[in-house]
């Protein structure tokens, strides 16, 4: 593929400082949803920051579909970014914190108010744009922080952990915006922490560790690997119990327990996909009162340990 339809990375390092953020990363990433994976501080947000021009190189260079990110008009038309920042201006409302960023760029107030609106429809917040974001529920502020990012209709998405800390139907909801996103030939680049939601989501995975990129490519040996790790939720309910005694038939489920505080229940699933649908059932055919569902996962360490060193040969 030429360099307009990728996004390149050409021996690219950054540092802050002394402090390594990557290091000599080279990539060519096609359109599709890719994911940069990794623990806390592997450089992912680097990363994204470096496709969205946020951050420049010290080393290397770096095309986003034949633009370098250095010329910032033509960047700000090829792409979107949702930080991971979960701050907003004080008092904003849902629909002006997309405008006004549409207005910031250059877009006149009539087209900046059309395409908010169309941007806010789509992520399902018509009714709520009118009011305060301080009032929304972190689902909302993370879906106004994607029309935000997809308000002036980019080719690339850039979306750092978009579904941290979304119940499952919104992410469900999500992870289907994403794709349609991508079915007409644009690029998602997502990060996440969670190893399952990668499997879940991903045409391709970028594997960093301390500013590396250790293995790179489509994910079905990540797919795998996840198959013999079964993935531990947390889930938190008005009736942990009942809820237990109802999933605990459920094929997709391995193992029920109580959690130690007694407000919740550790389930492990080997299909998380299976496992949320039938959740969400239960919860509304028993109406048990789904506060918290979000994985818990210890076990993902030790898919890192073992897809990291097997890339070393380790
Ligand atoms: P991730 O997104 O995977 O958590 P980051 O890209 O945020 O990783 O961080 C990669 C490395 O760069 C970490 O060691 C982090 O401490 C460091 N780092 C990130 N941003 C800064 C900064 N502004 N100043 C100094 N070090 C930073």
């Amino acid at each position: 593929m030429n360099a307009a339809g990728t996004i390149v990375f050409n021996d690219v390092s950054k540092f802050y400082g002394e402090i390594l953020g990557v290091n000599r990363v080279s990539l060519s990433i096609p359109p599709g949803i890719t994911s940069l994976v990794g623990p806390n501080g592997s450089g992912k947000t680097t990363l994204m920051n470096l496709i969205t021009g946020l951050l420049w190189p010290n080393d290397g260079s770096i095309s986003v579909l034949g633009v370098s990110p250095r010329d910032a008009e033509s960047l700000f038309r090829l792409v979107g970014y949702a930080t991971q920042i979960d701050a907003f201006p004080r008092g904003a409302r849902g629909r002006d914190f997309v405008v006004s960023y549409l207005r910031v760029h250059g877009y006149a107030n009539d087209e900046a108010q059309r395409r908010a609106d169309a941007a806010l429809a789509r992520l399902g917040l018509t009714e709520a744009g009118s009011r305060r974001i301080a009032g929304y529920s972190k689902g909302m502020r993370q879906r106004v922080k994607l029309a935000q990012a997809m308000a002036h209709d980019p080719r690339v998405l850039v979306l750092d952990e978009p579904l941290n800390g979304l119940d499952p139907l919104v992410r469900a909801e999500i992870i289907a915006l994403l794709r349609e996103w991508v079915d007409q030939g644009r690029h998602v680049i997502v990060s996440s922490h969670i190893l399952h939601e990668v499997d879940l989501i991903s045409d391709q995975v970028v594997l960093l560790n301390e500013g590396y990129v250790v293995a790179e490519g489509d994910i079905r040996g990540v797919r795998s690997e996840m198959r013999r790790h079964p993935l531990q939720v947390l889930i938190r309910c008005r009736q942990p119990g009942m809820l237990a005694a109802r999933i605990f038939e459920l094929d997709t489920v391995v193992e029920v327990k109580l959690h130690v505080d007694g407000g919740g229940l550790l389930v492990a699933t080997r299909d998380p996909d299976r496992f949320y649908l039938s959740l969400n059932r239960i919860a509304v055919d028993h109406d048990l009162g789904l506060e918290t569902v979000c994985p818990a996962d210890d076990d993902v360490d030790a898919v890192y340990r073992y897809l990291i060193g097997g890339e070393e040969g380790s």
